[in-house]
């Protein structure tokens, strides 16, 4: 169906067009869904960046790692910012004044500039049929500020600004928002949504050039382990991205043409073949979780269970826990 889906590492593309000038920091894996994006892309690609930090970090004055043009939009202006500079190009093409050819148009936004203050303008975007593709790069908080809650943020997570106390271990006590259903759900002539994480480059990669292709508006939602946000060791920033997986926390799936398809391990997990490993070893690793006790484990445990076990669509579609 898609020509070229790239089968290993030797098939990646070995230029950069984001390099070397950003201060991202060490083991954001952010900054390597940003490098996958525009490898894949190339070089007739428009990036469009919603203020977060990934914005912070990529545009210190007179320093810049994109190679690419790139344009800042405010917070919540990723999806207007989209639209806008897709129609653009297809008036400039349509009025002979630039030449008729595939531009790539790329937003990211992080959790407020996608999944909280920025999620109408997104919603629009994806209502249009104009080529862009909008990646949310998930670092389960508002870092470019220290580090604040959004929706993205965990169950029981604690951030610079909701530290557990005496009276209140839990601060966060609400789910984490599942993005990629709502976008489903909402906007039935989507042809492309998917989930993916950077410490599977592969997967990240060809869910990028897939939804270049198949163009229209399409959705990636991208969790990203943030040593600074989750406090933990930089080297094992990769570590935790598989752990998101193998514990069945995030689920990788896509959303193609109407069919929901799993991804390994999550297909492994939900046909049975492999087993989910304890989430306590992925929360365990993490400073932010450090406050648990074993009646927050088993909690959080059980909300993962029942993801498998009581869902519409497994790991996807939280709709009989609705009704129930
Ligand atoms: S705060 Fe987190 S997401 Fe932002 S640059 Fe640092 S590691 Fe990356």
């Amino acid at each position: 169906m898609y020509k070229s889906i790239i089968k290993t590492m030797k098939d990646v593309p070995l230029e950069e067009f984001y390099t070397s000038g950003h201060r991202t920091c060490q083991g954001c894996e952010s900054a390597m869904v940003m490098r996958y994006l525009a490898k894949v892309a190339g070089p007739r690609t428009i990036v469009v960046g919603a203020t977060g930090c990934m914005y912070v970090a990529n545009t210190t004055y007179y320093t810049t790692s994109w190679v690419v043009p790139w344009v800042h939009t405010q917070l919540g202006g990723s999806g207007a910012a989209a639209l806008g500079t897709s129609a653009a190009l297809r008036a400039l093409m349509r009025k002979g004044k630039i030449k008729e050819e595939p531009i790539n148009v790329i937003v990211f936004c992080g959790d407020l500039g996608c999944a909280d203050m920025g999620l109408s303008g997104v919603s629009n975007a994806m209502t249009y049929d104009y080529n862009l593709l909008i990646v949310l790069y998930d670092n389960e908080s508002s870092a470019n500020t220290d580090i604040q809650e959004t929706s993205m943020t965990p169950y029981g997570a604690q951030t610079s600004f909701s530290r557990p106390g005496t009276a209140r271990r839990i601060m966060k006590r609400r789910w984490k928002k599942s993005v990629v259903p709502m976008i489903i759900a909402g906007h039935r002539n989507i042809r492309y949504a998917a989930t993916t994480t950077p410490a599977y480059p592969l997967d990240t990669m060809n869910k990028i050039k897939k939804a270049l292709e198949i163009g229209g508006p399409t959705f990636i939602h991208s969790l990203d382990p943030c040593p600074k946000g989750w406090d933990y060791d930089p080297m094992y920033s990769h570590e935790l991205g598989t752990l998101s997986v193998e514990t069945g926390l995030w689920p990788l799936y896509e959303f193609v043409d109407g069919k929901l398809i799993y991804n390994e391990p999550t297909k492994g997990i939900v046909e049975g073949r492999v087993k989910r490993k304890p989430v306590r070893e992925y929360l365990e690793k993490q400073g932010r979780f450090s406050h648990f006790t074993e009646e927050d484990y088993e909690y959080f445990q059980k909300m993962v269970d029942e993801m498998y076990t009581s869902w519409e669509i497994p790991g996807v579609m939280p709709i009989k826990s609705v009704i129930k």
